[in-house]
């Protein structure tokens, strides 16, 4: 498991990748980590993910009250909801692509069917219904998708990946929106033969074999919300 220096470093270096690759825009986004004794690491609120420094970073307890640092992103609660409800999940990054957020405009989940890359390594990535940013109500959409789900879109609003550390949570981003880059580019084209469903029984066993995909004893959403809705906000202190 990689120390909080290296991890701060790492998180300010997926904000860099994720600005110059045009997924963030101005203050947009958010990216945060587990660190092994169970706190969270995540980005700010008001800074361009593109040019953050390692100090800059926020600390926060498993609920959301504020052990270090400033003030969190607000969406920050989205972060820990994800943190709560898999004990797999080790990082989260939540950006605004242009193709995977126009597919979260129009409440669609990204079409995985139609190439080999994005079946196995996502597997789905559904849509969620609309919540309000910044409120529980993200928290209270989320939770039920990350049962299934590595890879998520949030309704008129952009998409979220997770992962078993900070690589995993990136490189799932930025497949989200190659996947929905050629997608758009086939719909343009007038359409793609997708799949047949036994092409994607073994496309689906090819993804379990190399352990991807949820495992059920991992997913435990049972009093995320509350548990959330409480510390939110709050310091350690306070
Ligand atoms: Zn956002």
């Amino acid at each position: 498991m990689p120390t909080e220096p290296e991890l701060r470093a790492a998180i300010c270096e997926v904000g860099r990748r994720l600005w110059q690759r045009n997924m963030v825009a101005a203050i947009d986004g958010n990216i945060s980590a587990r660190l092994a004794d169970g706190s969270i690491l995540c980005t700010p609120t008001g800074v361009s993910k593109g040019f953050m420094a390692p100090e800059c970073l926020v600390r926060l307890t498993p609920d959301g009250r504020v052990i270090g640092g400033g003030r969190p992103s607000s969406e920050a609660m989205l972060h820990l909801a994800c943190y709560c409800a898999r004990r797999d999940v080790h990082a989260v990054v939540h950006a605004h692509p242009p193709y995977a957020t126009a597919f979260a405009a129009r409440g669609e989940a990204l079409p995985v069917h139609y190439l080999t890359e994005m079946a196995v390594a996502l597997g789905e990535v559904p849509c969620s219904p609309f919540a309000r940013p910044g409120t529980t109500e993200v928290v209270e959409v989320a939770l039920p998708l990350l049962a299934s789900a590595d890879a998520f879109l949030l309704r008129h609003h952009g998409p979220v990946t997770v992962g078993r550390d900070l690589q995993e949570a990136h490189h799932r981003m930025e497949w989200v929106e190659q996947g929905a880059q050629v997608a758009a580019i086939i719909a343009q084209l007038g359409g793609a033969e997708p799949f047949s469903p036994e092409q994607l029984a073994e496309l689906a066993r090819i993804r379990a074999d190399q352990g991807l995909g949820v495992e059920p004893a991992d997913y435990d959403p049972a009093g995320c919300l509350e548990r959330i809705a409480a510390g939110w906000g709050r310091r350690a202190d306070g």
